[in-house]
């Protein structure tokens, strides 16, 4: 028989810390299982009580891993365990009450550090309460450093002084843009880069339609995607796209750049054989309609995924009845629109009818609310013009206009949305 040398109740605290108080050789989590500190090398072998040597286990784990018998089958000696495993299980439950706390003192001293940061760029302001949720929110999100990162861009941006004195109406501004860059920041780099191209476009430019601007974008990086690698794509951003960006005096000179260099791009593939180039309707691949369509129902799909959440809100809102009911009339609207178009509607012209057909449409229904319900009528008076406006907007994610391409690419298209719509949405 060895001697065992106690380990002290801290040394125990340390260990289950250090191993999330989960048994290391079957995952069981205390309270669930009752956890033992457990040597790796066995004291019989001359395994110490070092920290590298300690490991936590439970107690099935550790009684079949070592020679201990539990020979005595008396129901005292069988009471006896019982009581003991009941006491650890108690010093346990506390132990991690313990530990749990220090982790949440630990994420409450980081949201007060960042909190700290703030205020020091708006002194003599200071963030009140809801500051500090959303900063605790951003913390659930993403890593401390982007988030500081982020305060610094935006400060630096938005925050404006007069005098000296900070600008109370810029503090607003700073604060609430801080959100909106860790996003862009946590975008791969490509995403970031195209971002921050279209960030620049919707200031410069009097008109700017962010989802046409989107697509022509994308369209852009799929054509020289089967020619550049990542970093080629970059610097092309960067030297041709962001400084023509710059250049351009309005939306359509940017347009028809962009649109121009797509093309070029796609015939750089293509064999020049027909030289001829007669026709002015523009020729494009299955594959251009299904990158063109698939990009449309990512827009739609987290539009809808958004629609969603806010429709959590509201009283009269059943997420199942929902999608199904959208997925419905999303088919209908594809194939009302193909059946009923000629191909020559205008954009504001299939925006009216995207109107009025949601004026009909049963989805309306869940993002309506009583006006009894005082408490949330001013949240949900604000909410409504935004549901619709989604509403409008995933409704658009599937009107495809002809009179740019035949009619037989719309036909594609549509019925590729349908398969879409078929395959997502009720997920
Ligand atoms: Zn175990």
């Amino acid at each position: 028989m060895t001697q065992r040398e106690a380990i002290s109740k801290k040394l125990r605290f340390e260990i289950f810390k250090r191993d999330k108080f989960t048994c290391q050789y079957c995952g069981g989590k205390a309270p669930d299982v009752v956890l033992n500190v457990d040597h790796i090398e066995p004291v019989a072998h001359g395994g110490s009580n070092e920290v590298l040597n300690l490991i936590t286990s439970c107690f099935s784990c550790n009684s079949g891993k070592s020679d201990r018998k539990l020979s005595d089958s008396s129901v005292v000696e069988k009471q006896r365990k019982q009581l003991e495993l009941l006491a650890e299980r108690r010093e346990q439950i506390e132990l991690m009450l313990e530990w749990k706390k220090s982790l949440s003192n630990f994420e409450n001293d980081i949201v007060n550090m960042i909190s700290d940061y703030i205020n020091s760029k708006i002194a003599p302001r200071s963030l009140n309460v809801n500051g500090k949720i959303s900063v605790a929110n951003w913390l659930k999100k993403y890593e401390t450093e982007k988030i500081l990162d982020a305060i610094d861009i935006s400060a630096k941006q938005y925050l404006k002084y007069e005098n000296g004195e900070i600008d109370i109406e810029s503090i607003e501004m700073f604060f609430n843009k801080i959100g909106g860059i860790i996003v862009v920041k946590s975008l791969p780099p490509i995403k970031q880069k195209l971002a921050f191209i279209k960030g620049i476009a919707r200031n410069k430019f009097s008109y700017w339609d962010d989802k046409k601007g989107s697509i022509i974008l994308s369209n852009y990086i799929k054509q020289l995607e089967n020619h550049y690698d990542e970093e080629n794509l970059l610097e092309d951003l960067e030297n041709e796209v962001l400084k023509m960006t710059k250049d351009a005096k309005n939306w359509s000179e940017w347009r028809n750049t962009l649109e121009n260099w797509t093309s070029q791009i796609s015939a750089w593939q293509t064999k020049p054989e027909t030289v001829d180039g007669s026709t002015n309707l523009k020729e494009y691949s299955l594959e251009q309609l299904e990158s063109f369509v698939s990009y449309n129902s990512f827009e739609q799909e987290y539009k809808i995924k958004a629609l969603e959440h806010i429709g959590t809100i509201f009283p009269k809102f059943e997420l199942d009845t929902f999608r199904v009911t959208l997925k419905k009339d999303l088919i209908l609207f594809l194939k009302l629109h193909n059946d009923t178009e000629n191909g020559e509607t205008e954009y504001d012209e299939a925006k009216e009818y995207i109107g009025s057909h949601l004026q009909f449409a049963e989805v309306k229904k869940y993002f309506d609310f009583d006006e009894e319900d005082v408490n949330l009528f001013g949240t949900l008076l604000v909410l409504e013009p935004i549901t619709n406006q989604l509403l409008k907007e995933i409704f658009f994610c599937c009107y495809y206009p002809s009179n740019n391409a035949k009619k037989e690419y719309k036909d594609i298209m549509i019925e590729l949305n349908i398969k879409y719509l078929e395959k997502n949405v009720s997920r």
